[in-house]
């Protein structure tokens, strides 16, 4: 199975289901160690985005993704919106047409590219990139090993959860939660917490 248009598609409305059955978790993250705004900045952003695939005729999935990126960026105010922004349009950008498993990998590693290019967080910062390097290493070892589409994606997930959690302890150095200084231990971040989500959707859709 490839990574083609149909999934593309089918994998943002996906997202967008998520985040309207999870923005109140997500908001209650950033409401511990932010300005409680995280869940519906994702609603607002990919109920657009759905809305931008209306009267769309992509020619591949970097298409759908391009298009879903660029809505982000214009619909969203906060932190997340120019970065998952941009991440999309990366992603966009290196899936012209439909791709196997190995090309996702390296196209959701050009998404991480352009996070940290934009945000210049590192891993341990307590930011998507916690959630979103491990995906990413983890969706590329499962492809490079001859996995499929939904067991590299079930990989990818797993590392993403993982790596949201494991931001519980950290002190956030990136973002409003650094302005907490140490009193952003001990709460999950909700960026990692919503980029695990992005993944968790990835698996769900490409699971026939
Ligand atoms: P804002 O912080 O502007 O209110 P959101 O609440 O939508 O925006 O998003 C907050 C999330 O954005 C944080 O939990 C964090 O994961 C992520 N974030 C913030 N700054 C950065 C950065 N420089 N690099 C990567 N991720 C970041
Ligand atoms: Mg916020």
């Amino acid at each position: 199975m490839d990574f083609d248009t149909p999934l593309a598609e089918a994998w943002i409305r996906a997202i967008a289901a998520a985040v309207e059955k999870e923005h109140a978790r997500l908001t209650e993250l950033d409401s511990a160690i932010g300005d409680g705004d995280h869940g519906s900045n994702l609603r607002r952003g990919f109920a657009a985005a759905v809305a931008a695939l209306d009267g769309l005729h992509p020619d591949g999935p970097g298409a759908v993704l391009t298009r879903t990126g660029t809505t982000l960026i214009s619909k969203v105010g906060g932190a997340s919106g120019p970065l998952y922004g941009k991440a999309f349009r990366a992603i966009g950008a290196a899936l012209p047409g439909p791709a196997a498993p190995a090309a996702v990998a390296e196209a959701l590693s050009a998404g991480l590219d352009a996070v940290r290019l934009l945000g210049k967080a590192e891993p341990g910062d307590k930011t998507i990139v916690d959630a979103w390097t491990p995906a990413v290493a983890a969706f590329r070892a499962a492809a490079a090993g001859g996995a499929d589409l939904p067991a590299a994606a079930a990989a990818a997930a797993d590392a993403a959860e993982q790596g949201a959690r494991d931001t519980t302890p950290l002190q956030a150095r990136k973002g409003r939660a650094s302005y907490l200084g140490e009193r952003s231990t001990g709460h999950q971040d909700p960026g990692a917490t919503s980029t695990a989500l992005l993944f968790r959707t990835l698996a769900d859709t490409t699971t026939p």
